[in-house]
């Protein structure tokens, strides 16, 4: 038989993260027969992947985590999996023994991170890849020949032929084959998206082995995925793709902020703009929400890693051109912090303020690159009484650690995580909503927002978060909650 042409029937998935976790868990359900291990050299993280309380929170997560880790007869909430056989025999598997998986494993993913390292003077951006390349070497040691190799993380342009020369050191003479499957998914939606995917991108060398090792994986999305969106493309087109669509959803939140900053000193409202040209089918009305920019891991990051491409091809121009929705998304929050400032007169000093929502958006408890964070930082230049910080999808440690770096002696006290919506609001000079996850639309904390406005302090209700919900970057950004009690 041809190399790479057996049916899988062994994935390891190194990287028990929000990408490799959701993944595998789809992919196990519905390919009873293949067994997939998911490797995290992060103990805590596999023991709670083990446990009823899951590391991540993603809506329907735990429903077909339950399914394939556990065999259990779970109801399956969502309609596209009525057929998704019950009761069944675990084939989900998550560990720190990478050695024994590798070893066996047809397929392994590769879905650790990769963060953003600057350089220079200048404060340059690139992927950072120390993580990527120290999991591909432990791959390159331990898998067995004719072992398929996926790239999950999203990566720079030419990563599969820079692994392929890794591998050839490491273990010379030994036939892997390297394939680019970037994942498209969002985080709060993350079970939906990989459920139905608008496509599946599979690149590979364009060789026979190539060719055949692309087939062996589509065969493993075609379980759930029709065909139709599977989409075989070169290694270079597949990793540059991803780049792309990431930095054109991005674009299109600091073009609609930029216009929102036009809005604020005009007549015009962002919401009737966004919703005027969003009607017309060739704009589009998907990420047309002003409100205070993207936040979390990757937008940032994908758009420094295209612009470090551009420049290292001798493309200023276009490294220049995508660099400034980066700009625009930080003035962006910059601006709205120095409003907040500017309702409450000038004068922070000794006054509470609340903010609502800290995870980087709705319906995640992921606080990387949290929005929070650049206003919390303007604030505190302040000296505000205090900041409470509620939200109920976040660990407070989390919280926590990505505040870290804004904290010295002298702020640090007046930072408070609560967790009781009630609590962080009361005696608030001013409630600030970074975000609405359903959970805390449903909290005592919204309820009493809401309350407090309607009826004792009488001013109108007005929601500001990313760029995922409704939002109003104009005059009246702050609730403002001087009468709270
Ligand atoms: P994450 O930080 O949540 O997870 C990565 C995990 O990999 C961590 O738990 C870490 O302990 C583990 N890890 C690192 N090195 C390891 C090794 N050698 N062996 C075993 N485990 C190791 O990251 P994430 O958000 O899941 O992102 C993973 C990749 O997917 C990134 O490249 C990211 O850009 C990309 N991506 C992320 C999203 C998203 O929404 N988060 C969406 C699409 C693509």
């Amino acid at each position: 038989e041809a190399l790479f042409s057996k049916p899988v029937r062994h994935i390891a998935v190194v990287g028990a993260g929000y990408v490799g976790g959701p993944t595998a868990a789809v992919i196990a359900l519905h390919n009873p027969h293949i067994q997939v291990d998911v490797l995290d050299k992060d103990p805590r993280r596999v023991r709670r992947w083990n446990s009823p309380h899951l590391p991540i929170y993603e809506p329907g997560l735990v429903d077909i985590v339950r399914v394939s880790r556990d065999g259990a007869s779970a109801r399956l909430r969502d309609a596209s999996t009525e057929d998704t056989p019950v009761d069944r025999i675990p084939n989900l598997f998550f560990t720190t023994d990478s050695q024994t998986s590798l070893a066996k494993a047809d397929v392994v993913m590769l879905a650790v991170n990769t963060p953003t390292k600057t350089f220079g003077v200048g404060g340059g951006r690139a992927t950072n890849m120390t993580t990527f390349d120290a999991a591909a070497k432990e791959v390159a040691l331990y898998a067995r020949p004719g072992t398929i190799i996926v790239e999950k993380s999203t990566v720079p342009c030419g990563t599969a032929q820079r692994v392929r020369k890794m591998l050839d050191e490491v273990r010379p003479g030994v036939a892997f084959e390297i394939l680019s499957n970037p994942e498209f998914l969002s985080e709060g939606t993350a079970v939906k998206n990989l459920m139905k995917p608008d496509r599946v991108l599979i690149g590979s060398a364009k060789t026979p082995s190539g060719r055949r090792a692309a087939e062996a994986l589509a065969n493993v999305y075609a379980a759930w995925v029709p065909r139709p969106r599977i989409l075989e493309v070169n290694a270079w087109s597949s990793e540059l793709a991803k780049l792309v669509s990431n930095a054109m959803l991005a674009q299109r939140i600091s073009s609609i902020n930029s216009i929102s900053a036009i809005c604020d000193k005009t007549g015009a409202d962002i919401d009737e703009i966004a919703k005027s040209a969003g009607i017309d089918p060739r704009i589009g009305s998907q990420f047309l929400k002003a409100g205070l920019g993207f936040g979390g891991s990757c937008f940032r990051k994908d758009i420094s890693s295209l612009t470090y491409l551009a420049e290292s091809l001798g493309l200023p121009e276009v490294a220049h051109y995508w660099s400034q929705v980066n700009s625009m998304n930080e003035w962006q929050r910059d601006r709205f912090a120095y409003k907040i400032i500017q309702r409450l007169e000038e004068n922070l000093v000794g006054k509470k303020i609340a903010l609502l929502g800290f995870a980087f958006k709705k319906n995640t408890g992921d606080t990387r690159e949290s929005l929070a964070v650049d206003v919390i930082r303007v604030l505190l230049q302040e000296r505000p009484g205090e900041i409470a910080i509620f939200d109920p999808c976040c660990l407070s440690e989390d919280i926590m650690r990505e505040l870290e770096p804004i904290l010295d002696a002298t702020n640090r006290e007046r930072v408070h995580v609560y967790s009781d919506g009630y609590q962080a609001c009361q005696q608030a000079h001013a409630v600030v909503v970074i975000n609405d996850s359903d959970p805390f639309r449903q909290s005592p904390a919204q309820q009493l927002v809401k309350s407090n406005i309607d009826t004792v302090a009488r001013t109108p209700y007005y929601e500001m978060s990313t760029h995922s919900t409704h939002v109003a970057l104009e005059e009246d950004m702050v609730i403002e909650g001087s009468r709270f009690s």
